[in-house]
């Protein structure tokens, strides 16, 4: 199972990426994660990453295939993942490609939400401060670790503008490179996670046929 989560902030990638992963025992691969445990550990990328990711621009490509060649090629990824945030331009899905040209496909499903919920749902956002963990809405303290929920640094009002902006200027035009495949579905994530989580599992049951 190599499946990509591709959509704007905010539409339930991380959320649904991770159920999916759980429920298959496949690694997330999440590179905003990557980038914010690279910032908590003070790291040379870390320190790199940091400005550029509060701003709400993107890391360079160079940067990002390195990461996800790296973290892609490691044992716990040997019987596929679940890809979150990457690729975010047509260079780094290149990469991905040109990473496994084996022949086993990469199911692409874009999950899409009507452009003023994403401004709503990513000011709502609560993460942990401790560990991360992206919290559902209504809950109050991390279901992980018991921590304290905060906003993104990179969710406020002004910031979010900046990143739904770059979406549709860099990441958008990857639909246009994924269309066409046969492994390339859509999913409405404008419902419950639950639904949403059903329609996903559907979609990719319904590329070849529910044998990936
Ligand atoms: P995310 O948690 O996926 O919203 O990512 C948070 C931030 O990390 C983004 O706004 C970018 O600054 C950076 N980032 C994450 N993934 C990528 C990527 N594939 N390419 C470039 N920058 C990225």
């Amino acid at each position: 199972m190599r499946l990509v989560l591709f959509g704007p902030p905010g539409v339930g990638k991380g959320t649904q990426a991770e159920r999916f992963a759980r429920a298959r025992g496949v690694p997330r691969v999440s590179t905003g994660d990557i980038l914010r445990d690279a910032v908590q550990a003070g790291s040379e990328l870390g320190r790199r990453a940091k400005a550029i990711m509060d701003a709400g621009r993107l890391v360079d490509d160079d940067t990002m295939i390195g990461i996800v060649t790296e973290r892609l090629g490691r044992k716990d990824a040997g019987s596929g993942f679940v890809l979150d945030g990457f690729p975010r331009t047509v260079a780094q899905a290149r990469a991905l490609d040109d990473v496994f040209d084996d022949g086993r496909p990469i199911v692409v499903v874009s999950i899409e939400v009507p452009e003023e919920r994403l401004v709503e749902r990513l000011t709502l956002r609560r993460i942990c401060a401790n560990c991360g963990w992206t919290a559902p809405p209504g809950v109050t303290v991390c279901e992980r670790c018991g921590g304290t929920l905060v906003p993104r640094r990179d969710d406020s009002v002004e910031v979010v503008r900046e990143r739904l902006q770059v979406y549709a200027r860099q990441t958008e035009p990857l639909v246009e490179y994924y269309r066409m495949r046969p492994t390339f579905r859509v999913v409405d994530g404008d419902q419950t996670p639950e639904a949403v989580a059903a329609d996903l599992a559907a979609a990719v049951a319904s590329v070849g046929g529910g044998r990936l």
